[in-house]
């Protein structure tokens, strides 16, 4: 069978540099495009010179369209807006799109899941086995815990350039111990606190954000008891975790039906 043909969109990019490498080391997988945004300094740039692994031939460009028409997949670590529009390309070329774009609001999430009507999409707020891992661990320990006894905290911590808060990889886990109580953390999560809050609320989901340095990504779910405190965490060493999972879940979603799948339909943890 012949390689799969990505395209990687906001390929200058922290995220878009490690999924060039990632790539390159991946047997299966091929870059056919790398896209920036139109103005960018480093259009016409090789990619795999941008990346640090030598001259690959394939320059940076600024028109996705043609580019996706030619493609198999798309790999989008970019901002929400983009990630939306770029949906609207791969449902209109009919490919694979994976999503690891954080801070997406409800009615972002709802363009793209129109377009995984035609486009395969799978989107997560963490590509990585470990954090899936741990979302499926919180879940187990939330519903073994009842919420009159156990008060469920999640920190998270990561570098200084990060521009949404709390992470996506914050509100999946949120999403995980909501599913396990099986209430909407919409309606149960408490995003900061500042001030005179009054007591904390039975039951409630509650948030905490730190920004500093160079800090890839550290998350840890406390669930507090009287008494007693379990607290599961998982910290992210290397940004080629994330990258890794994006291109599993791009060749796992190769030739399946178009809709909208997440990192756990990927990893078959349920
Ligand atoms: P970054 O370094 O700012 O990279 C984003 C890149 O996308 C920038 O080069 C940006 O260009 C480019 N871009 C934005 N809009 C574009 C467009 N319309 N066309 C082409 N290129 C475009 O950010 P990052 O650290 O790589 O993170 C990117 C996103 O991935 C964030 O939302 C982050 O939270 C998320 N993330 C997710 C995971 C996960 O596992 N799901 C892991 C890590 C990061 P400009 O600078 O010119 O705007």
């Amino acid at each position: 069978m012949s390689a799969m043909n990505l395209v990687v969109v906001g390929a200058a990019g922290r995220m878009g540099r490690t999924l060039i490498r990632t790539i390159a080391e991946t047997p299966g997988a091929h870059l056919s495009a790398a896209i920036e945004r139109a103005g960018s300094p480093d259009l016409g740039k090789d990619a795999g010179e941008l990346a640090g692994i030598g001259a690959n031939g394939i320059l940076i460009g600024d028109d996705p369209l043609p580019a996706f028409a030619k493609a198999d997949g798309v790999l989008d670590f970019t901002t929400p807006s983009s990630s939306v529009e770029f949906s609207g390309y791969a449902a209109q070329a009919r490919i694979v799109h994976v999503i690891g774009t954080t801070g997406c609001s409800a009615e972002d999430d709802a363009r793209i899941a129109a377009a995984a009507r035609h486009a395969t999409i799978v989107k997560s707020g963490n590509m990585s086995l470990g954090v899936n891992l741990l979302a499926a661990l919180v879940e187990q320990a939330a519903r073994a815990l009842p919420a009159e006894d156990f008060d469920i905290e999640i920190l998270e911590m990561h570098h200084r350039h990060k521009v949404d808060a709390p992470s996506g990889t914050a509100l999946l886990l949120g999403q995980a111990a909501a599913g396990g109580r099986e209430i909407d953390l919409d309606a149960n999560s408490v995003r900061v606190r500042d001030g005179h809050t009054g007591a904390r609320e039975t039951g409630a989901i509650g948030f905490a954000t730190l920004r500093g340095g160079s800090v890839v990504g550290e998350h840890s779910v406390i669930l507090a008891g009287a008494g007693e405190r379990i607290t599961l965490a998982h910290q992210a060493d290397e940004r080629a975790i994330f990258a890794r999972g994006a291109v599993k879940a791009a060749l796992w979603a190769n030739g399946r039906k178009p809709g909208l799948y997440s990192m756990r339909d990927v990893l078959g943890l349920g």
